[in-house]
């Protein structure tokens, strides 16, 4: 009785927190970069400080080259401009084309939860994938068990498996939903310890360029599970202000 108890209080607990986690990674900002609402181009091509040619026209301003270099852990790196956000992206930041936004540390798209996966939500993504994947593990060793109590009473398979359906039907869900879950949580695990994101990984394998944000296997998961989420950069619960028109 005891036994029973106590499992199913852990298989309610352990739903709970899945729940918990799935709330957190979809409904949390992924690390939106905010758009430029005065573009950096039109504010030179209208500041008066601009040279004015003998006819009295600005003169013409060459555009904005399309990508800079930035320095990180003494590396160079090539950072692009975004012409939806009018920002250049900070490194490892992305434009997402189903949100369409900048994210930072930008991973992948998740459309199972209809949300980015990046610096913000990253941690509480692969909670979310391992914790399901050791849940199914437990569905699994459960329905098995309940499935050996009764074929002690029944004694024939066909007659136990009749009369304990449902834990038939558990355990082959769980065994299927355990690949997905468990080979992510690998592949995950492997990306984390090399300090990549998804989209690197698949990039990287492609242009074959270096890893420079690489500390040690031990200092990239300190980096993902130990260091303080960056605050959000967007004040969700602000009014929205009213754009004035830039003068001509
Ligand atoms: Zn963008
Ligand atoms: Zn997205």
């Amino acid at each position: 009785m005891f036994f029973i108890k106590g499992r199913l209080m852990f298989g309610l607990d352990a739903r709970f927190l899945v729940l918990v986690l799935l709330f957190l990674t979809s409904t949390r900002d992924p690390g939106i970069v905010p758009r430029n609402s005065h573009p950096l181009e039109e504010e030179i091509c209208y500041n008066s400080s601009v040279p004015v040619d003998a006819s009295g026209r600005h003169t013409p301003i060459p555009p904005l080259p399309r990508t800079k270099e930035v320095f990180v852990n003494g590396f160079s790196v090539t950072v692009k401009y975004c012409d939806t956000c009018q920002i250049y992206r900070p490194p490892r930041c992305l434009h997402c084309s189903v949100c369409d936004n900048c994210v930072e540390r930008f991973d992948h798209h998740c459309h199972w939860l209809g949300q980015c996966i990046g610096l913000r939500n990253y941690r509480y993504f692969f909670l979310l994938v391992s914790s399901s994947a050791l849940l199914c593990i437990f569905i699994f060793a459960m329905s098995a068990l309940n499935i050996k109590f009764v074929m002690d009473d029944y004694g024939t398979l066909w007659k136990t498996m009749k009369e304990s359906l449902a834990s038939v039907i558990l355990m082959v869900y769980s065994f299927i939903f355990f690949w997905f879950a468990g080979g992510l949580t690998c592949f995950h695990l492997y990306l984390i310890g090399r300090n990549q994101t998804t989209y690197e990984k698949c990039r990287r394998r492609a242009d074959n360029m270096q890893n420079v944000y690489d500390r040690g296997c031990f200092g990239n998961f300190l980096e993902v599970f130990c260091t303080k989420t960056k605050s959000s950069r967007y004040n969700f619960q602000a009014y929205v202000q009213e754009e004035t028109p830039m003068r001509i």
